[in-house]
């Protein structure tokens, strides 16, 4: 395995008229599974071909370890893809399919390359398909082989296209775990794309967040959640969505209040205020996770607000209120207000996230954002 690092990579399209990737930076360490996710159209996919060599980058280089690959093609660098469609060859078997690419880029012995198949098919639980044809198999199946495919190779880095997208939910859940196990038992160093936040948060050592081509954030999955570089990245980790209201930042002594000139009404300690870089009277967007929103104790100074629908989710319930255009309290299950009821709700300020009304960047300076690890060799 081997380190991967980009730098200043750039694709145009259509002769600069799209700019499909813009000056992305990335290292990925030796045996690190980043996650790269974004909405569709963000790059995602032509970064990944940029890195596989498919593609050729308008600017910038991609090293793998210390050698310069950009100039390579895509043969010569020692890099595997799974895609989402399998790409598997539908007249060989799944054996064929496994060891095509070893008797095409190495010059192993059939002896040899029947061991290595036999190891990765083990390795992937499908040595009792070895003989059978892709379009004998499942889906799971075939992203197996796939899977068996790229490990056989022992590349120096996987890159992984959305690879579960077409499995159904159940599938996606155990294909999940068995790629992290893979990864665990084989140290593989991998770019990982999906549009699923869920799926990179639970998967990424790192996770990438691109938007129109554009690099947001890098960070393990907790930073990024916790202390969003901005508010597109606060809005699209996390499921129900961060909460986001349009306030006005008074300051009130050394302390701040957060309010949208109705019932919505919120003051922060001097302590915390002063990680915030606001004027007086400036706009900015106040980010609050629904799990963040809790009901007022009785006496407790709350926020006036109605319950429009209480949808129950098993050991939760989601409240949405009659703030902004949606905003969600996630609560126990024991609370359960009715339709139209006006309930108090209150927060930890440690949770509230301040936004640039303009730019959408992080109005809080997040001191401690920890710096992810390098993995252990
Ligand atoms: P999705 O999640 O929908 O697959 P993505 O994040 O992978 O999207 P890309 O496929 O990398 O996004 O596309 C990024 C941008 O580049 C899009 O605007 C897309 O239309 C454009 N693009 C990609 N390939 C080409 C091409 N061959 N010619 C012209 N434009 C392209």
């Amino acid at each position: 395995m081997a380190s991967l690092t980009i730098e200043g990579l750039r694709k145009e399209f259509d002769r600069g008229t799209i700019v499909a990737v813009d000056d992305l930076d990335l290292e990925v360490e030796d045996g690190e599974f980043v996650t790269v996710v974004g909405p569709s159209g963000c790059g995602k996919t032509t970064t990944l071909r940029m890195i596989a060599g498919l593609e050729k980058p308008t600017e910038g280089s991609i090293y793998l370890g210390d050698d310069d690959v950009t100039s390579q093609s895509a043969r010569e660098r020692d890099i595997a893809m799974v895609f989402q469609n399998y790409a598997l060859y539908p007249h060989k078997t799944v054996y064929q399919n496994m060891a095509f690419g070893l008797r095409m880029s190495t010059d192993l012995t059939k002896a040899e390359r029947k061991e290595k198949v036999q190891w990765a098919a083990e390795m992937m639980g499908i040595e009792e398909l070895l003989d059978q044809k892709p379009d004998e198999l499942s889906g799971g199946q075939k992203q197996r082989v796939a899977l068996g495919r790229a490990i056989v190779r022992e590349p120096k880095v996987f890159l992984f296209d959305e690879p579960l997208s077409n499995l159904d939910a159940k599938l996606r859940t155990t294909m999940r775990a068995e790629i992290q196990q893979l990864q665990d038992e084989l140290g593989i160093t991998a770019v990982y794309v999906t549009h699923d936040q869920e799926e990179a948060m639970t998967m990424g050592d790192r996770i990438v967040i691109l938007r129109d081509g554009e690099l947001q954030q890098v960070g393990k999955p907790t930073a990024v959640y916790d202390k969003p570089a901005n508010e597109f990245v606060g809005g699209f980790v996390g499921s129900p969505s961060m909460n986001f209201v349009d306030i006005t930042a008074r300051t009130s002594g050394d302390s701040l209040v957060l309010t949208d000139g109705d019932d919505f009404r919120f003051s922060l300690s001097p302590e915390y205020a002063a990680n915030i870089d606001v004027v007086d009277g400036q706009d900015a967007v106040l980010g609050i996770r629904p799990e963040d929103v809790y009901t007022a104790d009785p006496g407790e100074d709350g926020i006036e607000t109605i319950v429009e629908v209480v949808e129950p989710v098993g050991s939760d319930n989601y409240l949405y209120l009659d703030i902004g255009p949606e905003f969600i309290a996630r609560v126990s299950a024991d609370i359960k207000p009715t339709m139209g009821e006006r309930i108090e709700i209150t927060f930890d300020e440690s949770k509230i996230r301040l936004f640039d009304q303009e730019t959408g960047a992080s109005l809080l300076h997040y001191t401690d954002v920890p710096e992810t690890p390098a993995p252990e060799a």
